[in-house]
């Protein structure tokens, strides 16, 4: 459609750089001239090819990867030249996808649960499931580490039911030990529903393990409930449906309309760390109360993400919400420890 290849020759690297330079000037020039009221942008990746043994679709392939990050930079034209730092990139990327199988079966991911609070009181509401990846050398990976890689290849849908399964095991346990159970939320990917869903494998595998549905929360963001994909939809309404609990992640970031809000087969909003980050919050009051005001009027429960502060506790609980989750309560803890700490 609008991506070319092109394989030109010259005698340097600057020379060959400055040529591709030039043809996109030359090419914005006309453009402007022409169109005036278009605004139409050349993204240039350059690869060169060194010897003759390089293969050609390598070259393709890097000078795509190089086109494709700055696009995510820049909004207007630009060109640039592949270089190592991607390659060591992209090798870093196709290590984890590589790794992962063995990491899943040497049960290599950790489940941590952080606890949700209800803010006036102190007391537990609940907890949500976050994975932690442990290298052979025991150092844990952060999930920005790799979820977006998994997300990429697909591989996620693996590792978000790896996580349940995990929730479900000592929900078992705990009920079985007469602990008093309380809602695990865990978070499921947009890549499910390019697949076959959720749905069905949730009620089964809930089944499976005996767990009251009304100790499961599934958390998926606030984007893919505003992608317009049909699937999304149905699936949580009859998750809903079958007595599951369903909750809208980073919501204030998916850019969704009130009146979408309203239609969102959800039963609780979790606010956005972002909402709390800001310096002054007694200048967001009224907004926040407002934006609150709304929410409840069509959604159950509404928690806050990221508090880390007692003023914004005192902040929430002055504006009529009762539900937080954050450090200053607690961090995600590893299972057993949330078991000692948590689950009497
Ligand atoms: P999320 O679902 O929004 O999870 C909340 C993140 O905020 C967690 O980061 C948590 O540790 C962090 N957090 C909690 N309290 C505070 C606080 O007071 N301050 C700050 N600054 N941060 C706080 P984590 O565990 O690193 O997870 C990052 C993201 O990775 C998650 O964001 C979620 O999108 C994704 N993720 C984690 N586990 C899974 C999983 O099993 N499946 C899928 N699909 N995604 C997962
Ligand atoms: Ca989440
Ligand atoms: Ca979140």
């Amino acid at each position: 459609s609008d991506l070319f290849i092109s394989l030109a020759w010259n005698e340097s690297r600057e020379a060959l750089k400055e040529l591709v330079e030039r043809t996109i000037l030359y090419f914005s020039g006309l453009q402007r001239s022409q169109f005036p009221d278009r605004k139409v942008s050349l993204i240039a990746g350059i690869y060169f090819i060194e010897g003759s043994d390089e293969d050609i679709d390598t070259a393709i392939e890097n000078s795509n990867l190089t086109r494709k990050r700055m696009k995510k930079q820049y909004n207007g034209s630009a060109c640039e030249v592949y270089t190592r730092e991607l390659r060591d990139q992209r090798e870093a990327e196709k290590h984890i996808v590589n790794e992962f199988e063995t990491a899943l079966e040497n049960r290599h991911f950790k489940v941590f649960i952080q606890p949700k609070f209800m803010l006036d009181s102190m007391e537990l509401s609940g907890g949500e499931a976050l994975v932690r990846w442990q290298k052979p050398d025991g150092k844990m990976v952060f999930p920005d580490q790799f979820i977006p890689i998994l997300e990429k290849s697909g591989a996620i849908v693996r590792l978000d039911f790896f996580v349940f399964e995990e929730v479900l095991r000592y929900m078992r346990k705990w009920a079985m030990e007469g602990r008093t159970l309380h809602r695990i939320s865990v978070n499921f990917s947009r890549r499910h529903f390019e697949g076959e869903g959720i749905y069905k494998r949730i009620c089964e595998m809930t089944d499976a393990y005996q767990v009251d549905h009304k100790y499961i929360e599934v958390e998926i963001t606030e984007s893919m409930l505003v992608s317009g994909l049909d699937i999304v939809h149905t699936e949580m309404k009859l998750l809903r449906e079958a007595g599951f609990s369903v909750a809208i992640d980073d919501f204030g970031t998916g850019y969704s309309s009130l009146s979408m809000l309203h239609d969102m087969p959800a039963d609780i909003v979790k606010m956005d760390k972002s909402f709390l980050d800001k310096n002054d919050m007694e200048e967001e009051r009224e907004f926040i109360e407002r934006i609150g005001a709304l929410i409840r009027s069509v959604k159950e429960e509404i928690i806050f993400e990221g508090v880390e502060t007692p003023q914004q506790v005192e902040f929430l609980v002055d504006c009529g919400f009762r539900y937080g989750q954050g450090y200053l309560y607690d961090r995600p803890l590893p299972i057993q420890v949330f078991e000692e700490k948590y689950m009497k």
